[in-house]
């Protein structure tokens, strides 16, 4: 498959405040993304001829990420940003001299009037906000890359959802399967010792877009259990157009699950917490398995289908 974006690997930073533009982390991206166009709203004077200075301006001397308020300066006007600032123990890290609490009010007043586009604006958002709620926007936007689906490994990789079936496939090994109907065998021998396990994922191509099926093993309360369910290669509003349905059943007895897809971007863990899935004790999934119980051998069948 040709790759049609880009792959992003994730830069987060932790930061030491929370401040009022909810941007508990910053994105090192913005260094290196491609100079970005941008207006300077009414505020801005027509004689003001390099708006990417004033950008520049606002990024923080030190640590290189835009500045939002409060914004600092040193007594000889050296700007500095909060999170840096409880960094340096009260010395200006460009001219040594003591620190203080100065904010710098004008140039927080210059970021209030400049309008940015979108970073992932080269992946089709061509939205422009004003400065202080665009690193809001970007955490929400539905352009941004989508994470990895890949359960039971801490992967980086981030794309749109042709990357990311690539990156599935050629990186993770997962089975890929077309159509809309499937029938899947897990197997684990000793599954008495199991309190934590993940399955290899499967994904399916069905109506032009891809879903992934998860089947794992954890521990509910005091309970072992199996979990399988489906999650959406997209977003949340094209999920719900989704419904699926799974079944694992054996010596006469069955059970069903019906629901609805839920997109990758909630994270495998938090769907698996919130037990939105086919759930299935690990004592009835051994006597499906038939045989001792010293193999779990259960078939889940499972359905996709557009609502319409
Ligand atoms: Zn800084
Ligand atoms: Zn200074
Ligand atoms: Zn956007
Ligand atoms: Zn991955």
């Amino acid at each position: 498959m040709a790759p049609a974006g880009r792959i992003f690997k994730e830069v987060l930073e932790s930061s030491s405040t929370v401040s009022d533009y909810g941007i508990a982390t910053a994105n090192a991206e913005n260094k290196t993304s491609p100079p970005t166009k941008f207006t300077v709203t009414s505020g801005g004077k027509p004689g003001i001829s390099s708006t990417t200075g004033v950008h520049e301006l606002l990024e923080c001397p030190v640590c290189m990420i835009s500045m939002y308020p409060p914004i600092h300066q040193c007594p000889n006007g050296h700007t500095l940003c909060s999170n840096c600032k409880a960094r340096v123990h009260n010395c200006c890290p460009t001219c040594r001299y003591e620190l203080g609490n100065i904010r710098c009010l004008a140039l927080e007043k210059v970021a209030e009037s400049l309008e940015l586009p979108c970073k992932y604006q080269s992946l089709g958002c061509h939205d422009i906000f004003p400065y202080y709620s665009k690193l809001k926007h970007e955490q929400h936007c539905r352009f941004r890359p989508y994470n990895c689906p890949y359960a039971g490994s801490e992967c980086s990789v981030t794309g749109d959802i042709p990357i990311l079936v690539a990156h599935l496939k050629d990186d993770h090994k997962v089975d890929t399967h077309d159509g809309c109907t499937f029938n899947h065998r897990y197997v684990k021998s000793n599954p008495q010792e199991v309190e934590n396990a993940t399955w290899m994922l499967t994904v399916f191509n069905c109506f032009g877009r891809q879903f992934c099926l998860h089947f794992e093993a954890f521990q509910l309360g005091m309970a072992p259990v199996y979990m399988a369910f489906l999650r959406f290669m997209g977003d949340e509003d094209e999920a719900k157009k989704f419904s699926y349905s799974l079944e694992v059943g054996g010596t006469g007895r069955k059970l069903m699950w019906q629901g609805v897809p839920r997109s990758i971007r909630d994270s495998h863990r938090k769907v698996r917490d919130s037990q939105d899935g086919l759930i299935i004790q690990r004592n009835l999934a051994l006597f499906f398995s038939g045989g001792n119980r010293e193999e779990l051998k259960l078939r889940v069948t499972g359905r996709i289908w557009k609502e319409q």
